[in-house]
């Protein structure tokens, strides 16, 4: 049962402790409502995507209370120093270089070693985020394809029946209209990745520089300058019952027996909130090719199979 609570100190109180316990709480914010959870608790962020029933999983926006809670978990830039201290708190998020010592799950940045923040001006969210310590991703509080809430009741609806997010924080209605800005700060051009609220003419105003913008055809782009999505290196060869001699294996719940499992208890959210580290690990070893044992299409296993299916290449000599 999704319960609605008012904005204050009692329901503040029991969204960070919810929070801390990994579970999801919806929340106001100048823009719509967001389905939260702790950015670093991987099996959290894992049922953001369940809850919502994304089929796959994108980076998430990590939401902070200041500036200096962002810059903690990613490289400041002087470009983004200007654009904080300009836009701060506000409808614009920044891409920045992870820290190597973020405390951030993989999942959260979809194993990117980039981190999307922002710092949200809203009073209900910012008192939030004031309370707790944690980074809070926080997408959209809809379900996949569903339309943005503006109200906990929208909220509400769309979960109905479901047991996450446990809490919704009523803050009444939101405004709505344009998302964040999306700016890549990492160089020491500002580059758009998605309009939003604050306009290429008011970042041009605020940083004395022409911002870029991925809709420009004309832009030359460094190759993986605005890769969104980490893909594994080695092959991957899907639904496989073992290893062959030359393949290094990623398991699920039971044998054949190995290093790397996404989770031995067949649970779907450990194994998301471990598949891009794991991805990484073999990557790491050297492994040319990856046989990833039979992930259930169901819940957060969509979008699991989703990730492993674009790096995987056809074979279906272990079909039986
Ligand atoms: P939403 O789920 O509507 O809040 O949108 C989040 C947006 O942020 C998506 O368009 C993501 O692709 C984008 N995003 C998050 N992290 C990154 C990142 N590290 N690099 C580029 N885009 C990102
Ligand atoms: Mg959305």
């Amino acid at each position: 049962m999704i319960r609605i609570k008012p904005y204050n100190d009692a329901s503040i109180a029991e969204a960070v402790d919810l929070w801390r316990a990994g579970h999801l709480v919806a929340f106001g914010t100048e823009t719509v409502y967001g389905l939260g959870a702790d950015a670093r608790n991987g099996q959290a962020v894992a049922a953001i995507f369940k809850t919502k029933n994304r089929p796959q999983f994108n980076p998430l926006i990590c939401h902070v209370a200041d500036s200096g809670a962002a810059f903690a978990l990613g490289v400041e830039t002087p470009l983004a120093r200007v654009l904080a201290e300009a836009f701060w708190a506000g409808a614009m998020t920044l891409i920045l270089a992870r820290r190597a010592d973020a405390d951030i799950a993989d999942l959260t940045t979809a194993g990117l070693d980039s981190i999307a923040l922002r710092v949200p001006s809203h009073e209900g969210a910012r008192g939030l985020l004031t309370a707790t310590s944690m980074p809070i991703a926080a997408p959209s509080a809809n379900p996949s394809g569903g339309v943005s809430p503006t109200t906990a009741e929208h909220v509400a609806a769309g979960f109905a029946g479901g047991d996450e997010p446990r809490l919704i924080v009523d803050m009444g209605a939101c405004q709505g209209g344009l998302e964040s800005t999306i700016i890549d700060a990492r160089g020491a051009t500002p580059i758009i990745l998605r309009p939003g609220a604050i306009t290429a003419e008011m970042i041009a105003d605020a940083t004395n520089l022409t911002p870029h913008s991925i809709t420009d055809q004309t832009d030359i782009i460094a190759p993986g300058q605005l890769a969104r999505h980490y893909a594994p290196r080695a092959k991957l060869r899907l639904n496989a019952t073992a290893p062959r001699a030359d393949e290094a294996w990623l398991g699920f719940g039971t044998a054949p027996d190995s290093e790397h499992n996404l989770s031995p208890q067949g649970d779907l959210l450990e194994a998301a909130s471990n598949l891009f580290a794991m991805l990484r690990a073999l990557d790491a070893s050297g492994a040319e090719a990856i046989a990833v044992a039979p992930i259930p299409f169901e819940g957060v296993g969509v979008a699991i199979n989703d990730r492993l299916t674009r790096a995987a290449y056809e074979d279906d000599a272990d079909a039986t």
